[in-house]
């Protein structure tokens, strides 16, 4: 005695239905839903969160990307748009982080200026293990401040250890130098730190207040001279 094709059907739809179902249910969720329609919909020049409108976003600390984040097409969306939107002439910056784009993952790009060219590079959970050397004090400005500048006390040297966003491989890598003070900006906003909280002075911008001083002749004496 054998089933015939029909009893197997009536067996194995039913099973198929329902392991098709489990299998949704218990999919791996990349991003949330809300993170998804920023991602997704979002010009390739992302809007760019500002304070004090934005401190939630700005201010929560950044979740690591899960493993199937990591593998998601989202997030190499989210990686192309966030190197438009920091490569932009109107941001026109040197590092960006996910929370300045509405999204509190850590993924951040820094323009790697101890590297030949100086070519943007994209981190992947980044975590800073080790600060290091004599602190050198600078000024700072961040997309998410405008239009402000500090002086920001930071360490010279930093181990930075992350997911390898070619190969999803852990990595480590030391950096020094302007490049190392770009890393710990980004880092901090992963831990909802800006540079306003760590910075001596925050001033207006060299630019802007010399754009204001063209038609505002009753500047206040502490306006900055144009130095940066
Ligand atoms: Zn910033």
């Amino acid at each position: 005695m054998s089933m015939t094709m029909r009893q197997i059907n009536r067996y194995l739809f039913p099973i198929l239905i329902v392991a098709a179902v489990f299998l949704a249910v218990n999919r791996p969720k990349a991003f949330t839903p809300e993170e998804r329609t920023i991602i997704r919909e979002s010009d390739s020049v992302m809007y760019v969160t500002v304070l004090p409108d934005d401190s939630p976003v700005l201010r929560t600390p950044s979740a690591d990307l899960t493993p199937a984040e990591l593998k998601s097409k989202d997030l190499r969306t989210l990686m192309a748009k966030m190197l438009s939107t920091v490569k932009s002439p109107k941001q026109d910056g040197v590092g960006i982080a996910a929370p300045q784009v509405g999204i509190d993952k850590r993924v951040i790009w820094v323009q790697r200026f101890d590297k030949e060219g100086s070519p943007f590079e994209c981190y992947l959970n980044p975590h800073l293990d080790s600060l290091s050397g004599p602190m050198g004090k600078g000024p700072e400005g961040c997309l998410s401040v405008p239009p402000m500048r500090g002086l920001v006390p930071r360490y010279t040297s930093v181990i930075v250890s992350y997911v390898d966003a070619e190969t999803l491989q852990p990595k480590r890598d030391t950096v020094t130098g302007y490049t190392a003070v770009i890393f710990q900006h980004e880092c901090d906003h992963l831990d909802g730190k800006l540079y306003i909280d760590r910075a001596d002075t925050v001033f207006v911008s060299p630019a802007w207040a010399a754009e204001r001083r063209a038609f505002d002749y009753t500047r206040p004496d502490w306006w900055p001279s144009g130095q940066e």
